[in-house]
Protein backbone atom coordinates (compact mmCIF):
# COMPACT_ATOMS: atom_id res chain seq x y z
CA UNK A 1 0.00 0.00 0.00
CA UNK A 2 1.12 3.36 -0.63
CA UNK A 3 1.99 5.70 2.04
CA UNK A 4 0.00 8.49 2.81
CA UNK A 5 2.56 11.53 4.69
CA UNK A 6 0.35 13.60 6.68
CA UNK A 7 0.61 16.54 8.97
CA UNK A 8 -0.24 15.34 12.16
CA UNK A 9 0.10 19.55 13.42
CA UNK A 10 -2.45 20.24 10.24
CA UNK A 11 -4.77 17.57 10.78
CA UNK A 12 -4.64 18.37 14.55
CA UNK A 13 -5.39 22.36 13.81
CA UNK A 14 -8.06 21.88 10.77
CA UNK A 15 -9.88 19.57 13.08
CA UNK A 16 -9.34 21.26 16.67
CA UNK A 17 -9.71 24.67 14.88
CA UNK A 18 -13.83 24.81 14.65
CA UNK A 19 -14.03 24.06 18.61
CA UNK A 20 -11.25 26.08 19.58
CA UNK A 21 -10.68 28.96 16.67
CA UNK A 22 -6.89 28.53 16.39
CA UNK A 23 -5.08 25.70 16.71
CA UNK A 24 -3.60 24.98 20.44
CA UNK A 25 -1.29 22.32 19.93
CA UNK A 26 -1.20 18.77 21.21
CA UNK A 27 -2.70 19.67 24.54
CA UNK A 28 -6.09 19.62 23.24
CA UNK A 29 -7.07 15.48 23.16
CA UNK A 30 -10.68 16.24 22.27
CA UNK A 31 -13.39 18.89 20.72
CA UNK A 32 -16.51 19.10 18.53
CA UNK A 33 -19.05 21.48 17.59
CA UNK A 34 -22.48 21.61 16.29
CA UNK A 35 -23.25 22.83 12.57
CA UNK A 36 -25.46 21.90 9.79
CA UNK A 37 -23.16 21.73 6.10
CA UNK A 38 -22.70 19.89 3.22
CA UNK A 39 -20.63 16.91 3.77
CA UNK A 40 -17.42 16.58 1.59
CA UNK A 41 -17.42 12.96 -0.26
CA UNK A 42 -14.66 10.82 0.56
CA UNK A 43 -11.63 11.18 -1.75
CA UNK A 44 -9.81 8.28 -2.79
CA UNK A 45 -7.29 7.01 -0.68
CA UNK A 46 -4.41 7.91 -2.95
CA UNK A 47 -3.64 11.66 -2.73
CA UNK A 48 -0.82 13.40 -0.69
CA UNK A 49 -2.75 15.33 1.28
CA UNK A 50 -1.80 17.97 4.57
CA UNK A 51 -5.09 18.35 6.08
CA UNK A 52 -8.19 16.18 6.18
CA UNK A 53 -10.37 15.44 3.57
CA UNK A 54 -12.71 16.11 6.36
CA UNK A 55 -11.74 19.14 7.82
CA UNK A 56 -14.63 21.12 8.68
CA UNK A 57 -16.22 23.91 6.54
CA UNK A 58 -15.47 27.12 8.56
CA UNK A 59 -18.27 28.85 9.95
CA UNK A 60 -16.26 31.26 12.18
CA UNK A 61 -13.52 33.74 10.93
CA UNK A 62 -11.01 32.38 13.68
CA UNK A 63 -11.72 29.34 11.78
CA UNK A 64 -10.10 29.76 8.32
CA UNK A 65 -6.87 30.37 10.65
CA UNK A 66 -4.38 27.78 7.93
CA UNK A 67 -3.16 24.97 9.37
CA UNK A 68 1.01 24.60 9.96
CA UNK A 69 2.71 21.72 9.25
CA UNK A 70 5.63 22.79 11.42
CA UNK A 71 5.39 18.88 13.24
CA UNK A 72 6.76 15.66 11.35
CA UNK A 73 4.03 13.82 9.06
CA UNK A 74 2.24 10.83 10.43
CA UNK A 75 2.61 8.20 7.79
CA UNK A 76 -0.17 6.00 7.42
CA UNK A 77 0.54 2.62 5.41
CA UNK A 78 -2.49 2.05 4.65
CA UNK A 79 -6.48 2.12 5.33
CA UNK A 80 -6.79 2.46 9.64
CA UNK A 81 -10.72 0.99 9.53
CA UNK A 82 -10.16 -2.09 9.17
CA UNK A 83 -11.65 -3.16 12.92
CA UNK A 84 -14.73 -1.16 12.00
CA UNK A 85 -16.47 0.73 14.20
CA UNK A 86 -18.86 0.76 17.57
CA UNK A 87 -21.28 2.63 19.56
CA UNK A 88 -21.94 2.15 22.88
CA UNK A 89 -23.32 2.48 26.39
CA UNK A 90 -26.13 5.05 24.93
CA UNK A 91 -27.94 7.30 27.82
CA UNK A 92 -29.95 10.03 27.62
CA UNK A 93 -27.17 12.58 26.64
CA UNK A 94 -25.74 10.88 23.78
CA UNK A 95 -23.53 7.88 23.17
CA UNK A 96 -19.65 6.52 22.85
CA UNK A 97 -18.30 6.49 19.16
CA UNK A 98 -15.51 4.02 18.92
CA UNK A 99 -12.97 3.08 16.44
CA UNK A 100 -9.21 1.61 16.20
CA UNK A 101 -6.96 2.66 14.32
CA UNK A 102 -4.83 -0.63 12.40
CA UNK A 103 -3.66 -0.64 9.33
CA UNK A 104 -1.75 -4.24 9.95
CA UNK A 105 -4.45 -5.29 12.25
CA UNK A 106 -3.29 -8.85 13.55
CA UNK A 107 0.67 -7.55 13.71
CA UNK A 108 -0.19 -5.25 16.88
CA UNK A 109 -1.70 -2.70 14.57
CA UNK A 110 0.79 -1.55 12.07
CA UNK A 111 0.69 2.36 13.21
CA UNK A 112 3.14 4.66 13.93
CA UNK A 113 4.04 6.02 17.43
CA UNK A 114 2.71 9.10 17.32
CA UNK A 115 -1.13 10.30 18.66
CA UNK A 116 -2.92 10.85 15.88
CA UNK A 117 -6.36 12.56 16.02
CA UNK A 118 -9.64 11.67 14.30
CA UNK A 119 -12.43 13.13 12.89
CA UNK A 120 -15.93 12.01 13.54
CA UNK A 121 -18.76 13.09 12.21
CA UNK A 122 -22.52 12.94 12.89
CA UNK A 123 -25.50 12.72 10.30
CA UNK A 124 -29.48 12.25 10.18
CA UNK A 125 -29.10 10.22 6.97
CA UNK A 126 -26.71 7.46 5.95
CA UNK A 127 -25.43 9.26 2.97
CA UNK A 128 -24.11 12.07 4.80
CA UNK A 129 -25.68 14.45 2.66
CA UNK A 130 -25.62 16.96 5.92
CA UNK A 131 -22.92 16.66 8.42
CA UNK A 132 -25.04 17.99 11.68
CA UNK A 133 -21.68 17.59 14.13
CA UNK A 134 -18.11 17.17 14.00
CA UNK A 135 -15.18 16.35 16.11
CA UNK A 136 -11.97 15.00 17.19
CA UNK A 137 -10.58 12.30 19.69
CA UNK A 138 -6.75 11.68 19.51
CA UNK A 139 -6.16 8.24 18.62
CA UNK A 140 -3.05 7.33 21.56
CA UNK A 141 -0.30 5.21 21.16
CA UNK A 142 -0.55 3.97 24.58
CA UNK A 143 -3.72 2.62 24.35
CA UNK A 144 -3.26 1.59 20.77
CA UNK A 145 -4.73 4.05 18.70
CA UNK A 146 -8.26 3.23 20.00
CA UNK A 147 -10.96 6.12 19.91
CA UNK A 148 -13.50 7.02 22.47
CA UNK A 149 -15.39 9.67 21.62
CA UNK A 150 -18.71 11.06 24.19
CA UNK A 151 -20.69 12.55 21.37
CA UNK A 152 -23.84 14.29 22.27
CA UNK A 153 -27.10 13.07 20.14
CA UNK A 154 -30.83 14.41 19.98
CA UNK A 155 -33.49 11.90 19.76
CA UNK A 156 -33.95 10.18 17.08
CA UNK A 157 -31.87 7.86 14.49
CA UNK A 158 -28.10 9.26 13.78
CA UNK A 159 -25.17 7.82 11.33
CA UNK A 160 -21.69 8.54 12.26
CA UNK A 161 -18.33 7.77 10.32
CA UNK A 162 -14.84 8.58 10.87
CA UNK A 163 -11.79 9.99 9.02
CA UNK A 164 -8.08 10.25 8.97
CA UNK A 165 -6.73 12.24 6.43
CA UNK A 166 -8.92 10.56 3.04
CA UNK A 167 -9.41 7.32 4.49
CA UNK A 168 -13.10 7.32 5.70
CA UNK A 169 -14.76 4.39 8.10
CA UNK A 170 -17.78 2.65 7.61
CA UNK A 171 -20.93 4.33 8.41
CA UNK A 172 -22.76 3.19 11.34
CA UNK A 173 -26.38 3.64 12.86
CA UNK A 174 -26.98 4.55 16.60
CA UNK A 175 -29.09 6.64 18.71
CA UNK A 176 -29.42 7.92 22.78
CA UNK A 177 -31.45 6.69 25.12
CA UNK A 178 -35.07 8.11 26.22
CA UNK A 179 -34.93 10.34 28.70
CA UNK A 180 -35.18 8.24 32.11
CA UNK A 181 -39.21 9.93 32.77
CA UNK A 182 -39.87 9.41 29.37
CA UNK A 183 -42.67 7.60 28.68
CA UNK A 184 -41.92 4.70 26.76
CA UNK A 185 -44.13 2.34 25.26
CA UNK A 186 -41.60 -0.34 23.35
CA UNK A 187 -38.15 -1.18 22.70
CA UNK A 188 -36.36 -4.26 20.85
CA UNK A 189 -33.09 -5.10 21.79
CA UNK A 190 -30.95 -8.10 21.52
CA UNK A 191 -28.72 -10.13 24.29
CA UNK A 192 -25.65 -12.71 22.70
CA UNK A 193 -22.66 -13.70 23.90
CA UNK A 194 -19.73 -16.42 23.09
CA UNK A 195 -18.90 -15.80 20.14
CA UNK A 196 -16.01 -18.48 19.79
CA UNK A 197 -14.07 -17.61 16.25
CA UNK A 198 -12.64 -21.18 15.90
CA UNK A 199 -16.35 -22.93 16.35
CA UNK A 200 -18.66 -21.55 13.88
CA UNK A 201 -18.96 -17.99 11.98
CA UNK A 202 -21.63 -15.00 12.36
CA UNK A 203 -24.55 -15.59 10.86
CA UNK A 204 -26.11 -14.11 13.99
CA UNK A 205 -24.49 -10.92 13.57
CA UNK A 206 -25.32 -10.63 9.84
CA UNK A 207 -29.69 -11.40 11.49
CA UNK A 208 -28.68 -8.79 13.84
CA UNK A 209 -27.81 -6.06 11.49
CA UNK A 210 -30.67 -7.28 9.44
CA UNK A 211 -32.96 -6.50 11.97
CA UNK A 212 -31.56 -2.64 13.80
CA UNK A 213 -32.41 -3.17 17.27
CA UNK A 214 -32.79 -0.26 19.11
CA UNK A 215 -29.34 -1.58 21.09
CA UNK A 216 -27.65 -4.82 22.27
CA UNK A 217 -26.44 -6.49 25.33
CA UNK A 218 -23.29 -8.37 24.94
CA UNK A 219 -23.35 -10.71 27.85
CA UNK A 220 -19.69 -11.84 27.59
CA UNK A 221 -17.22 -14.42 26.01
CA UNK A 222 -16.48 -11.68 23.02
CA UNK A 223 -12.95 -13.27 22.36
CA UNK A 224 -11.77 -16.66 23.61
CA UNK A 225 -8.25 -16.79 24.65
CA UNK A 226 -7.29 -20.53 23.57
CA UNK A 227 -4.85 -21.42 21.41
CA UNK A 228 -4.98 -21.75 17.26
CA UNK A 229 -6.29 -25.52 16.35
CA UNK A 230 -5.54 -26.19 12.64
CA UNK A 231 -7.76 -26.03 10.41
CA UNK A 232 -9.03 -29.77 9.48
CA UNK A 233 -9.71 -30.99 13.22
CA UNK A 234 -11.95 -29.42 15.43
CA UNK A 235 -12.16 -25.71 14.07
CA UNK A 236 -13.69 -24.00 11.26
CA UNK A 237 -11.61 -21.34 11.51
CA UNK A 238 -7.75 -20.88 13.74
CA UNK A 239 -7.28 -18.32 16.10
CA UNK A 240 -3.81 -19.02 13.94
CA UNK A 241 -2.10 -17.77 17.18
CA UNK A 242 -1.02 -19.38 20.88
CA UNK A 243 -2.82 -18.07 23.70
CA UNK A 244 -2.55 -14.48 24.65
CA UNK A 245 -0.76 -12.99 27.48
CA UNK A 246 1.12 -9.99 26.51
CA UNK A 247 -0.94 -6.73 25.52
CA UNK A 248 0.12 -7.35 21.94
CA UNK A 249 -1.51 -10.60 21.91
CA UNK A 250 -4.75 -10.12 23.28
CA UNK A 251 -4.96 -6.17 20.94
CA UNK A 252 -4.02 -8.78 17.54
CA UNK A 253 -6.94 -11.74 19.27
CA UNK A 254 -9.37 -8.84 19.42
CA UNK A 255 -8.58 -7.61 15.95
CA UNK A 256 -8.80 -11.30 14.61
CA UNK A 257 -12.25 -11.16 15.77
CA UNK A 258 -13.40 -7.59 15.01
CA UNK A 259 -11.80 -7.90 11.48
CA UNK A 260 -15.10 -10.46 10.56
CA UNK A 261 -17.42 -7.89 8.23
CA UNK A 262 -20.43 -9.42 10.36
CA UNK A 263 -19.64 -8.68 13.49
CA UNK A 264 -18.38 -5.50 11.95
CA UNK A 265 -21.97 -4.77 10.57
CA UNK A 266 -23.82 -6.04 13.92
CA UNK A 267 -21.81 -3.06 15.58
CA UNK A 268 -22.52 -0.84 13.06
CA UNK A 269 -26.47 -1.17 13.66
CA UNK A 270 -27.14 -0.06 17.18
CA UNK A 271 -25.13 0.44 20.12
CA UNK A 272 -23.96 -1.99 22.50
CA UNK A 273 -23.90 -2.58 26.05
CA UNK A 274 -20.76 -4.78 27.35
CA UNK A 275 -19.85 -6.75 29.66
CA UNK A 276 -17.68 -9.14 30.02
CA UNK A 277 -17.01 -13.20 31.22
CA UNK A 278 -14.12 -14.99 31.77
CA UNK A 279 -12.60 -15.80 27.96
CA UNK A 280 -11.97 -11.92 27.89
CA UNK A 281 -9.09 -13.15 30.02
CA UNK A 282 -8.63 -16.75 30.71
CA UNK A 283 -11.40 -19.22 31.20
CA UNK A 284 -12.99 -19.33 34.84
CA UNK A 285 -10.69 -17.39 36.10
CA UNK A 286 -12.00 -16.15 39.52
CA UNK A 287 -10.95 -12.57 40.41
CA UNK A 288 -7.07 -13.38 40.84
CA UNK A 289 -7.38 -16.76 40.58
CA UNK A 290 -6.61 -18.20 36.89
CA UNK A 291 -8.02 -21.62 35.67
CA UNK A 292 -4.81 -23.68 36.62
CA UNK A 293 -3.29 -22.86 39.99
CA UNK A 294 0.51 -23.08 38.55
CA UNK A 295 -0.20 -19.72 36.63
CA UNK A 296 -1.34 -17.80 39.64
CA UNK A 297 2.39 -15.86 39.62
CA UNK A 298 1.83 -13.30 36.81
CA UNK A 299 -1.87 -13.57 36.57
CA UNK A 300 -2.65 -10.24 37.71
CA UNK A 301 -0.48 -8.42 35.48
CA UNK A 302 -2.08 -10.54 32.29
CA UNK A 303 -5.23 -9.73 34.12
CA UNK A 304 -4.70 -6.54 33.81
CA UNK A 305 -3.54 -6.36 30.06
CA UNK A 306 -6.63 -8.60 29.28
CA UNK A 307 -9.08 -5.91 30.86
CA UNK A 308 -6.44 -3.02 28.59
CA UNK A 309 -7.45 -4.89 25.67
CA UNK A 310 -10.46 -5.60 26.24
CA UNK A 311 -11.30 -1.08 26.91
CA UNK A 312 -9.44 -0.22 23.58
CA UNK A 313 -11.48 -2.65 21.34
CA UNK A 314 -15.23 -2.02 23.60
CA UNK A 315 -17.30 0.84 22.97
CA UNK A 316 -17.88 2.22 26.27
CA UNK A 317 -17.56 4.88 28.40
CA UNK A 318 -15.85 3.61 31.08
CA UNK A 319 -12.46 5.20 31.83
CA UNK A 320 -9.34 2.63 31.15
CA UNK A 321 -8.49 0.50 33.62
CA UNK A 322 -5.88 1.41 35.96
CA UNK A 323 -2.45 0.16 35.29
CA UNK A 324 -1.68 -0.65 39.02
CA UNK A 325 -3.65 -4.01 38.19
CA UNK A 326 -6.11 -2.88 41.05
CA UNK A 327 -9.86 -3.23 40.52
CA UNK A 328 -11.24 -2.04 37.52
CA UNK A 329 -15.35 -1.44 37.92
CA UNK A 330 -17.01 -2.34 34.81
CA UNK A 331 -20.45 -3.39 36.83
CA UNK A 332 -22.80 -0.29 35.58
CA UNK A 333 -26.45 0.45 35.21
CA UNK A 334 -28.07 1.92 31.87
CA UNK A 335 -31.87 2.52 31.58
CA UNK A 336 -34.31 2.96 28.39
CA UNK A 337 -36.80 5.64 28.99
CA UNK A 338 -39.00 4.38 32.12
CA UNK A 339 -39.23 0.97 30.43
CA UNK A 340 -36.39 -1.00 31.34
CA UNK A 341 -33.71 -0.65 33.63
CA UNK A 342 -30.49 -2.81 33.10
CA UNK A 343 -28.44 -3.57 36.02
CA UNK A 344 -24.96 -4.92 34.08
CA UNK A 345 -23.23 -7.35 36.28
CA UNK A 346 -19.09 -8.49 36.40
CA UNK A 347 -19.17 -11.80 37.99
CA UNK A 348 -15.44 -12.59 37.25
CA UNK A 349 -13.87 -9.82 38.45
CA UNK A 350 -14.58 -10.05 42.77
CA UNK A 351 -15.75 -14.14 42.93
CA UNK A 352 -14.58 -16.21 45.19
CA UNK A 353 -12.91 -18.95 44.26
CA UNK A 354 -14.83 -21.90 42.32
CA UNK A 355 -15.85 -24.24 45.26
CA UNK A 356 -14.75 -27.39 45.52
CA UNK A 357 -12.34 -27.54 43.09
CA UNK A 358 -14.68 -26.57 39.92
CA UNK A 359 -15.40 -29.87 39.19
CA UNK A 360 -17.80 -30.42 36.42
CA UNK A 361 -20.59 -32.89 36.28
CA UNK A 362 -20.46 -34.65 39.42
CA UNK A 363 -23.49 -36.12 40.63
CA UNK A 364 -22.11 -36.67 43.98
CA UNK A 365 -23.79 -34.05 46.80
CA UNK A 366 -21.75 -30.61 46.63
CA UNK A 367 -18.74 -30.13 49.07
CA UNK A 368 -19.48 -28.00 52.08
CA UNK A 369 -17.36 -25.39 51.38
CA UNK A 370 -20.24 -24.39 48.14
CA UNK A 371 -22.66 -23.30 51.09
CA UNK A 372 -20.23 -21.36 52.75
CA UNK A 373 -22.34 -17.53 53.47
CA UNK A 374 -18.62 -15.99 52.99
CA UNK A 375 -18.38 -16.61 49.04
CA UNK A 376 -19.77 -14.08 46.88
CA UNK A 377 -20.13 -13.75 43.31
CA UNK A 378 -20.39 -10.06 43.25
CA UNK A 379 -18.44 -8.52 46.32
CA UNK A 380 -19.69 -7.17 48.76
CA UNK A 381 -19.25 -3.68 47.05
CA UNK A 382 -21.22 -4.51 43.59
CA UNK A 383 -24.01 -6.67 46.10
CA UNK A 384 -24.57 -3.25 48.00
CA UNK A 385 -24.87 -1.48 44.10
CA UNK A 386 -27.01 -3.93 42.97
CA UNK A 387 -29.72 -3.55 46.17
CA UNK A 388 -29.14 -0.21 45.11
CA UNK A 389 -30.14 -0.28 41.42
CA UNK A 390 -32.82 -2.99 40.99
CA UNK A 391 -35.22 -1.82 41.26
CA UNK A 392 -35.24 2.05 42.17
CA UNK A 393 -34.67 3.19 38.59
CA UNK A 394 -38.38 4.02 38.07
CA UNK A 395 -39.06 1.82 34.86
CA UNK A 396 -41.84 -0.59 34.37
CA UNK A 397 -39.20 -3.60 33.08
CA UNK A 398 -35.61 -4.26 35.83
CA UNK A 399 -33.59 -6.26 34.03
CA UNK A 400 -30.47 -7.79 34.85
CA UNK A 401 -27.51 -8.33 32.53
CA UNK A 402 -25.34 -11.13 34.05
CA UNK A 403 -22.82 -13.58 32.88
CA UNK A 404 -23.56 -17.24 33.96
CA UNK A 405 -27.04 -19.18 35.08
CA UNK A 406 -28.65 -17.43 38.12
CA UNK A 407 -31.80 -20.69 37.93
CA UNK A 408 -30.90 -23.15 40.04
CA UNK A 409 -29.64 -26.78 38.21
CA UNK A 410 -29.04 -28.24 41.56
CA UNK A 411 -29.61 -31.87 41.00
CA UNK A 412 -30.27 -33.76 44.61
CA UNK A 413 -27.43 -31.19 46.20
CA UNK A 414 -25.27 -31.86 43.33
CA UNK A 415 -24.11 -29.19 41.43
CA UNK A 416 -23.78 -29.53 38.05
CA UNK A 417 -21.75 -26.80 37.19
CA UNK A 418 -19.45 -25.03 39.77
CA UNK A 419 -18.57 -21.79 38.00
CA UNK A 420 -22.20 -20.54 37.78
CA UNK A 421 -24.54 -19.51 40.37
CA UNK A 422 -25.04 -22.62 41.58
CA UNK A 423 -22.14 -22.71 42.94
CA UNK A 424 -22.49 -19.59 44.82
CA UNK A 425 -25.54 -19.93 46.64
CA UNK A 426 -25.11 -18.05 49.94
CA UNK A 427 -25.01 -15.12 47.36
CA UNK A 428 -27.72 -16.09 45.25
CA UNK A 429 -30.12 -16.53 48.31
CA UNK A 430 -29.06 -12.81 49.19
CA UNK A 431 -29.92 -11.11 45.96
CA UNK A 432 -33.40 -13.27 45.39
CA UNK A 433 -33.99 -12.47 49.14
CA UNK A 434 -33.79 -9.33 48.64
CA UNK A 435 -35.52 -8.68 46.11
CA UNK A 436 -38.40 -10.44 47.58
CA UNK A 437 -37.81 -8.06 50.73
CA UNK A 438 -37.98 -5.27 48.16
CA UNK A 439 -41.27 -6.29 46.30
CA UNK A 440 -38.74 -5.55 42.97
CA UNK A 441 -41.54 -6.26 40.38
CA UNK A 442 -40.71 -7.16 36.43
CA UNK A 443 -37.21 -9.06 37.40
CA UNK A 444 -35.87 -10.28 33.83
CA UNK A 445 -32.45 -12.34 34.34
CA UNK A 446 -30.64 -11.79 30.87
CA UNK A 447 -27.85 -14.44 30.84
CA UNK A 448 -24.66 -15.99 28.62
CA UNK A 449 -21.96 -18.31 29.02
CA UNK A 450 -23.71 -21.86 28.90
CA UNK A 451 -24.01 -22.12 24.93
CA UNK A 452 -27.37 -23.06 25.18
CA UNK A 453 -30.36 -21.27 24.96
CA UNK A 454 -33.26 -21.34 27.67
CA UNK A 455 -36.14 -20.12 29.84
CA UNK A 456 -36.40 -19.91 33.66
CA UNK A 457 -38.61 -19.47 36.43
CA UNK A 458 -36.57 -18.08 39.19
CA UNK A 459 -38.25 -18.54 42.83
CA UNK A 460 -36.33 -17.64 46.27
CA UNK A 461 -35.69 -21.06 48.38
CA UNK A 462 -36.58 -19.54 52.05
CA UNK A 463 -39.82 -18.20 50.72
CA UNK A 464 -40.75 -19.75 47.79
CA UNK A 465 -41.98 -16.77 46.37
CA UNK A 466 -41.49 -16.42 42.75
CA UNK A 467 -38.95 -13.77 42.01
CA UNK A 468 -38.04 -13.54 38.25
CA UNK A 469 -38.20 -15.00 34.90
CA UNK A 470 -34.27 -16.02 33.51
CA UNK A 471 -33.37 -15.58 29.26
CA UNK A 472 -30.51 -17.60 28.51
CA UNK A 473 -29.01 -17.00 25.13
CA UNK A 474 -27.25 -19.32 23.50
CA UNK A 475 -24.14 -18.89 22.14
CA UNK A 476 -22.91 -17.04 19.22
CA UNK A 477 -20.53 -19.46 17.65
CA UNK A 478 -19.20 -21.33 20.48
CA UNK A 479 -19.96 -25.13 20.24
CA UNK A 480 -22.47 -26.02 22.79
CA UNK A 481 -22.40 -28.49 25.57
CA UNK A 482 -22.79 -31.71 23.36
CA UNK A 483 -24.05 -33.65 25.94
CA UNK A 484 -25.95 -36.56 24.53
CA UNK A 485 -29.44 -36.92 26.71
CA UNK A 486 -28.40 -33.65 28.76
CA UNK A 487 -31.77 -31.80 27.35
CA UNK A 488 -34.27 -34.09 28.88
CA UNK A 489 -32.80 -33.99 32.48
CA UNK A 490 -32.59 -30.37 32.33
CA UNK A 491 -36.61 -30.05 30.70
CA UNK A 492 -37.59 -32.13 33.64
CA UNK A 493 -36.69 -29.15 36.20
CA UNK A 494 -40.10 -27.73 37.03
CA UNK A 495 -38.20 -24.32 37.11
CA UNK A 496 -37.02 -24.69 33.68
CA UNK A 497 -39.97 -23.87 30.96
CA UNK A 498 -37.56 -24.49 27.88
CA UNK A 499 -34.55 -25.57 26.69
CA UNK A 500 -32.36 -26.17 23.29
CA UNK A 501 -28.89 -27.07 23.15
CA UNK A 502 -28.16 -27.52 19.61
CA UNK A 503 -28.11 -24.79 18.00
CA UNK A 504 -26.09 -21.27 17.78
CA UNK A 505 -28.52 -18.20 18.24
CA UNK A 506 -29.54 -15.46 20.36
CA UNK A 507 -32.45 -14.01 21.73
CA UNK A 508 -34.46 -10.36 20.19
CA UNK A 509 -36.50 -9.05 23.22
CA UNK A 510 -39.44 -6.72 22.74
CA UNK A 511 -40.46 -5.27 25.87
CA UNK A 512 -43.70 -3.43 26.11
CA UNK A 513 -45.37 -1.90 29.30
CA UNK A 514 -47.41 -4.92 29.12
CA UNK A 515 -45.71 -7.41 28.30
CA UNK A 516 -41.90 -8.92 27.58
CA UNK A 517 -41.19 -11.17 24.47
CA UNK A 518 -38.15 -12.87 24.39
CA UNK A 519 -38.33 -13.99 20.57
CA UNK A 520 -34.97 -17.06 20.49
CA UNK A 521 -33.63 -17.02 16.86
CA UNK A 522 -31.24 -19.60 15.89
CA UNK A 523 -28.40 -20.33 13.27
CA UNK A 524 -29.07 -23.62 11.31
CA UNK A 525 -25.48 -24.27 11.17
CA UNK A 526 -22.79 -21.74 12.29
CA UNK A 527 -20.16 -24.10 11.36
CA UNK A 528 -20.87 -22.46 7.88
CA UNK A 529 -20.93 -18.97 6.77
CA UNK A 530 -24.21 -17.75 5.23
CA UNK A 531 -26.19 -19.64 7.00
CA UNK A 532 -30.20 -19.21 7.50
CA UNK A 533 -30.98 -17.31 11.18
CA UNK A 534 -34.60 -18.36 12.17
CA UNK A 535 -37.07 -17.73 14.45
CA UNK A 536 -37.12 -20.52 17.31
CA UNK A 537 -39.63 -19.89 20.06
CA UNK A 538 -41.03 -16.69 21.22
CA UNK A 539 -41.71 -16.56 25.37
CA UNK A 540 -43.88 -13.78 26.66
CA UNK A 541 -44.17 -12.46 30.53
CA UNK A 542 -46.93 -10.42 31.17
CA UNK A 543 -46.11 -7.67 33.90
CA UNK A 544 -47.20 -8.27 37.31
CA UNK A 545 -46.22 -12.32 36.49
CA UNK A 546 -43.89 -14.76 36.34
CA UNK A 547 -45.66 -17.31 34.37
CA UNK A 548 -43.97 -17.63 30.77
CA UNK A 549 -46.20 -18.35 28.08
CA UNK A 550 -44.72 -20.02 24.70
CA UNK A 551 -46.07 -18.08 21.40
CA UNK A 552 -45.11 -19.77 18.67
CA UNK A 553 -43.58 -23.11 18.10
FE1 LIG B 1 -18.71 -18.90 26.38
CA1 LIG C 1 -17.99 -18.04 29.93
Amino acid sequence: MPSLPVSRRAFLCAAASVVVGACSGTDTTTGSTTSTRPSTPPAPPDSTVDAPATAPVPTEPAATAAPTTSLPPVELPGDPFTLGIASGDADTNGVVLWTRLAPDPLNGGGMPSDDVPVTWEISADEAFTIVAQTGFEIATAANGHAVHAVVPLPAGIHFYRFSVGDYFSAVGRTQAAPAADAATDMVRFATGSCQNYEDGFYSVHRDIAEQRPDFLVWLGDYIYEGAGVPVGGQVVRSHGTPEPTTLDEYRNRYALYKADPELQASHGACPWFVIWDDHEVENNYADLAPQDAGDAAGFAARRQLAYQAWWEHTPTRLPPPPTDGSDYQVYRAAQWGDLVGLALLDGRQYRSDQACGDARFDLSPACPESADPARSMLGGDQEAWLRDTVGEQGTVWNAIGNQTVMSDFTLNGAILNFDQWDGYPAARDRLLGDLVDRQVPNVIVLTGDIHLAGVATMTHPASDQPVAVEFVATSVSSDGLGAEGLAPILQAFPSIVDVELAHRGYILHEVTRTTWTANYRMVEDATFPDTAVVPYKSFVVDAGSTAVRVVTG
